[in-house]
């Protein structure tokens, strides 16, 4: 249904993003494999007709289509497509964040300073996939990522991180490679607790001032980090690396949990109630049912964010809560569902597992009351496969595993059959 990722036919490895060199005969490079060829035939003085092709590619990463070499990389629809194997719903958050990273690709090839960054910010309840996106997103990208707590950084000369470390975290997960951590994504998780200014709390740090500090780095500049954190390195003798932080993906991400209110209240100001007296022009009807839609710049100012921050974060992207039914989808859709997970485990050891359809309803069911999004679900199977995990391996001749719901309720048994396709229960 899907199209194959394409491979490298010099590394193997998926092309990503960055782009391929198509060469004659059909075989296609990926842009580290075309810049490595194009040094190697400079090197040796080389000027076949391929080599050159190559060399002219990657000097001139602004022009992918130059001289007759069929250069190209990943489209939004593309993009959007791979993440539709793992991301369950989200399509309005989805299709954003693969055109904010297209043109964030295009942005730093062209570099070009009137074409602004187009970081992301995602705003979602708790466990609806904003870390799952950003993650699965610099896969399909195959670019370093970064993911940090806002909750964890302070302002520079306060105990804690300050905000310098995360591009320290990201080159470490791009394993010192400079190149590719100016490349990567940094995903700020909980940007919505940095709210709070050091006068309005008994926090020796208010958030505020960590939102200050994150706007030239949102923005781009060089920032300096240790090259190793090593046990028992003194930071101030361990050596550093200049990190550009200009074609750095950042996405902030947040619940946000009283924005909805904030929105109301400005649409109902706008509508005259509430004692309000209403502009016969703005007055608005809304669907009360989504607010989120209705969000406003001012609407994030009021939470808390700065507008500067805001200025940084152009593309706003809203997720939505999970529902039972896509709770259920979660466990059997994606390419690493958690049922497709423990049916591989199962298999193991030469037994087939199966659910009921009612047992993964009900599933969906316990994650949803649970309010954590779909964080819950592998807690709910965790638990609800204990037994069958301790007994299945040593049970000779079994073959195939059924859970049903009355199992998962306590009321009942799973289905076993053995080798002779004779069904049995465990007493
Ligand atoms: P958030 O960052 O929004 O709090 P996460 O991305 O950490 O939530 O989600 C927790 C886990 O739930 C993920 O690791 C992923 O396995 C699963 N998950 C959440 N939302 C989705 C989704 N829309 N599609 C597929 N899996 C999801």
């Amino acid at each position: 249904m899907f199209e194959e990722r394409r491979k490298c036919s010099c590394c193997g490895k998926p092309i990503g993003i960055s782009g391929y060199v198509a060469l004659e005969g059909g075989a296609t490079v990926c842009s580290q494999c075309a810049e490595m060829i194009s040094r190697m035939c400079k090197f040796d003085g080389g000027s076949s007709g391929l080599c050159d092709e190559v060399g002219q590619a990657s000097d001139k990463p602004a022009d992918p289509y130059a001289d007759g070499v069929h250069t190209t990389i990943l489209t939004p629809e593309e993009i959007k497509r791979q993440l539709d194997l793992y991301v369950v719903g989200q399509e309005e958050p989805k299709k954003l964040l693969s055109i904010a990273s297209y043109n964030h690709f295009k942005r730093s090839k062209l570099k070009d300073p009137t074409i602004k960054k187009s970081n992301v910010l995602l705003i979602g309840p708790t466990g609806c996939g904003k870390t799952y996106l950003v993650q699965t997103l610099a896969r399909i990208l195959d670019v370093p990522v970064a993911i940090v707590p806002a909750t964890r950084l302070t302002e520079a000369g306060y105990i804690g991180d300050d905000v310098e470390s995360v591009v320290q975290s990201l080159l470490m997960t791009a394993g010192g490679d400079k190149g590719k951590a100016e490349n990567g994504i940094i995903f700020i998780d909980e940007i919505d607790k940095l709210t709070s200014s050091s006068t309005e709390t008994r926090r020796a740090v208010g958030g505020k001032g960590v939102q200050q500090a994150l706007l030239p780095i949102l923005e781009g500049c060089q920032v300096n980090v240790p090259v190793s954190s090593g046990v028992g390195q003194m930071a101030s003798f361990s050596p550093t690396v200049t990190v550009d932080t200009s074609n750095i993906l950042f996405i902030c991400g947040g619940a946000f949990p009283d924005l909805e209110r904030i929105v109301k209240s400005r649409l109902d100001k706008k509508r005259g109630g509430l004692g309000f007296v209403p502009n016969r022009e703005e007055q608005v009807e809304y669907n009360e049912a989504n607010l989120l839609q209705y969000v406003q710049t001012e609407d994030f100012v009021e939470f808390g964010l700065i507008p500067e921050i805001l200025g940084r974060l152009p593309v706003r992207a809203k997720l939505e809560a999970l529902t039972e039914d896509t709770l259920r989808r979660i466990l059997t859709e994606p390419e690493d569902s958690l049922v497709k997970q423990y049916r591989k485990l199962f298999a193991f050891d030469g037994i087939e597992l199966s659910f009921e359809d009612e047992s993964l309803t009900y599933i969906a069911k316990q994650a949803l009351k649970e309010g954590t999004g779909a964080r819950s679900l592998r807690s709910i199977l965790e638990l609800g496969l204990e037994d069958l995990m301790f007994y299945a391996p040593s049970m000779r001749g079994l073959k195939e595993l059924r859970v049903t719901v009355d199992y998962l309720k306590g009321t009942g048994k799973p289905l076993l059959f053995s080798n002779s396709g004779q069904t049995y229960i465990k007493g």
